[in-house]
Formats: structure tokens, sequence, C-alpha cells
């Protein structure tokens, strides 16, 4: 980290699939906000050449690669959604890796005067992330619009969408765990006017003690 600049408050954002995180994540960007997402860190500890992929190699064999030597993460999927410890001997392999890189992205952003930082992760609270955070923001919509929002953008029929919900953690277990929510059941412009005013009571906030 650039010495002379403190760690700015960190946010972390999460919320269920087909929840908002990337359409939210981009109207902070154009706020100035900076941001680590946890799923492209999922993917890169899992690149050609990483101890994870030789770990995933050695458990199920060659199948599970692709051509050009990466993972097959569809092939992947199926699997630890239909096994829930061949998910728990994944998420022991890869959580922790995770974790240090995400540790090391916060340690070493130059943070150039950024008011605050978001981290954004769909397993924040699954994954123990929620410690390397100050605050813990949910996206909130009702299960409904999460299955038609999935459906529509995964190409998935509803019934695949609903069994990807229900294996989430549930909508109240995220609500009970958040300092903040934003209810992305309206509009666009609803979610964006909401985000505004998040973003400049983020600005307001004094640092926490310890963060510099
Ligand atoms: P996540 O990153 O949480 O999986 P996305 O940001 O990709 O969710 O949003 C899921 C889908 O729903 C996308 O196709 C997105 O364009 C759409 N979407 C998000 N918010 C709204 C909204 N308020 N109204 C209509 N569609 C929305």
């Amino acid at each position: 980290m650039d010495e002379l600049t403190p760690r700015p408050l960190v946010i972390g954002m999460t919320g269920g699939i087909a929840s908002g995180k990337s359409t939210v994540a981009r109207v902070f960007s154009r706020l100035g906000i900076p941001w680590v997402d946890a799923d492209d860190v999922a993917r890169e500890i899992v690149a050609p050449g990483e101890p994870a992929l030789a770990e995933i190699r050695q458990r199920y064999g060659a199948r599970l690669m692709l051509d050009d030597g990466c993972l097959d993460r569809r092939a992947l999927r199926e699997i630890v959604f239909a096994d829930p410890a061949e998910r728990q001997w994944l998420e022991s392999i890869t959580h922790p890796r995770i974790r240090t890189r995400l540790i090391e992205w916060l340690d070493t952003f130059h943070w150039r005067g950024a008011p605050y930082a978001l981290l954004i992760s769909p397993l924040l609270f699954e994954s123990g992330q929620q410690e390397l955070v100050d605050r813990c923001l949910v996206i909130d919509v009702p299960e409904y619009l999460q299955v038609e929002r999935t459906a529509r953008r995964d190409d998935v029929d509803e019934a695949q969408a609903r069994d990807i919900v229900a294996a989430q953690m549930t909508r109240e277990q995220r609500l009970a765990r958040a300092d903040d929510v934003l209810c992305n059941d309206g509009s666009p412009e609803s979610l964006e006017a909401q985000i505004k005013r998040l973003d400049q009571q983020y600005r307001d906030m004094p640092r926490l003690p310890g963060n510099n």
C-alpha cells in the first residue's frame, strides 16, 4: 500500500444469483469507487499453472480439463452441485487461496484518494470473507425476480433457476447479517438513486480505527 494513503473503508457487497451485483458494481464504478470481485479471483486461482488447478486435476482427472488446458468450470459446477462432500472439498482448496489473494489486493492497492472500496462476493458470508470488510451491503430481491432474471440472463429454464436459488443462503439469512441493504425489486433508476444515497453515506463515514 502507498504509505501515505491510509486504507479506506472496505464495504463487502453480496447477494444471491442475479440479485444485481454486477449491475450495482457498474454504478459504483461510474461514481469512481474501486472494487475487487471475488468471482474474478476465484477464476484466477484455477488458471493453468495454479496449484489449485493441479489439485483438481489430481482428484477428477483430465476429464475436467478443456483442450486449451483450462478448467471446465461448468463440468466442475455440475459435480459439486450434485454432491455436498465434493463441494466441501472444492471449497477447502479454493476459499483459503481466494481469501489470501483478496487480502493481497486490499494491502497493495494504490487507493489514490478513493473514499472507500468494495469487495464484491457472492459468498461473502459463507466463506468468512466478511471478516475482511468493515461493513456488509446486501442486495435484496424477492426470489421470484431472482428466478426470472437468472432464467433470462443465463438461458436456463425456471426450474433450474429455482434449484440454484434454493441451494444458496436464504434471503432472511443474508438480511440478518446486513449493515446496509439495496432493494433491487424496482426499476434500474430506483436502484441507481439508492446507490447514490448510499455512496454519499459511505463518503461521509469516518474511517474506522485500525483502518490506517
Ligand atoms: P448478479 O451479478 O448478482 O448475478 P446481475 O447484475 O448480472 O446480477 O443482474 C442479473 C440480471 O438482471 C442481469 O441481466 C441484469 O441486467 C438484470 N437486472 C438487474 N437489475 C435489474 C432491475 N432493477 N430491473 C431489471 N433487470 C435488472
